[in-house]
């Protein structure tokens, strides 16, 4: 497993050095509130080791990605989000990614429409 990355963001919260709002948390991932969300839940799973993003991920990362949507789907279950949810891993500059530690964006509580803006 990689190191943590001291000067990582989502790291340093992974780790209780910055303070995050949980929303879950598993074996393998942590889940907590964005704190700019976009929707009325809007939630981020992230992997605890470090992995850049989702064009890093590779076959080792198989057991820690089901892990991650299981926790999506845990989160739309105590969010009551009957009516559904969206699921979103951005990539690279144009999806305006801008952590580079790999994230779950969980996002419902309202109709999201399609395609995003
Ligand atoms: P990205 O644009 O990289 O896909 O998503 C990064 C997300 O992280 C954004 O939605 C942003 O609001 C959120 N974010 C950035 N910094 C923090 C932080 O310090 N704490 C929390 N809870 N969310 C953050
Ligand atoms: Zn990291």
């Amino acid at each position: 497993m990689p190191s943590p990355d001291p000067d990582c963001l989502f790291c340093r919260i992974v780790a209780g050095e910055l303070p995050s709002t949980e929303a879950a948390s598993s074996e393998r991932t942590y889940a907590f509130h964005d704190i700019n969300p976009g929707a009325p839940t809007h939630v981020l799973v992230v992997p605890r080791e470090h992995v850049t993003d989702a064009a890093a991920v590779g076959p080792e990362h198989a057991g820690v990605l089901a892990e991650m949507l299981v926790m999506a789907r845990k989160i739309a279950d105590s969010e009551g989000l009957e009516g559904g949810y969206r699921l979103v891993f951005n990539v690279g500059e144009d999806s305006g990614n801008s952590v580079p530690h790999l994230h779950l964006h969980v996002l419902g509580g309202r109709p999201m429409g399609w395609p995003p803006g």
